[in-house]
Formats: structure tokens, sequence, C-alpha cells
């Protein structure tokens, strides 16, 4: 006598168990992706330094102010001091501005 093949049972312990490992395998990356979205924003904002850590000053230091400077961003804003810095402040952090390519 022939045994009938016996249909794919999808609820067999293997088959669950591996749909469970998959399952928490994303819940693993999900968790660990929100994890590092978190730490990105956390060192993002810790990248700024008070003005007194920068030793900044409202007026430029020998033709240097944060207009000049690569990390001002304009409307007050610095990528790296925190707060509102005038245009013609100056810190220890300035960094010039690269020179556009073919200007004189
Ligand atoms: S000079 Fe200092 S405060 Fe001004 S834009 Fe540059 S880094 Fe920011």
């Amino acid at each position: 006598m022939r045994k009938k093949a016996m249909p794919e049972n999808k609820d067999t312990p293997e088959k669950s168990n591996l749909t469970r490992r998959k399952f928490m395998d994303r819940v693993m990356l999900t968790v660990a992706g929100g994890a590092a979205l978190m730490l990105a924003g956390t060192q993002q904002a810790e990248a700024k330094v008070s003005k007194t850590a920068a030793k900044y000053r409202s007026s430029p230091k020998m033709g240097k102010s944060c207009g000049g400077c690569a990390k001002y961003m304009g409307n007050g804003k610095c990528s790296a001091v925190k707060g509102t810095v005038s245009k013609n402040g100056y810190c220890n952090l300035y960094a010039a501005k690269k020179a556009k390519r073919g200007s004189y």
C-alpha cells in the first residue's frame, strides 16, 4: 500500500520557531536602529559648545568674524557654538570659509 504524501504542516515546531526567530530579529533590528538614531541626535546636540568654552566675543578679531567662518549658518546660527551669534562676532573655533574656485 502506497502512503499518501502528508501536506506540509506549517505549524510544526521548527516552522514556528523560525517565525519567532525572524520576528525577534526584526524587533532587535528596529530597537538597534532606534537607539542608533537617538545616539546620533544626542551626539549632534553635544557637538555644540557654549560661548564661554569657545571664548566667543561679539566683535571681530584681526579681520576674522562669524560672517567669514565656515561654521556660520546664517540668521545668527552657528554649527559649533550654542545660542545666537553675531555675524560680526568671533570665537576660537573660527574656520575660514574656503575660497570659491575661479574667484580672485
Ligand atoms: S567664529 Fe565661532 S561662533 Fe562664529 S561662526 Fe565660527 S565657530 Fe561659530
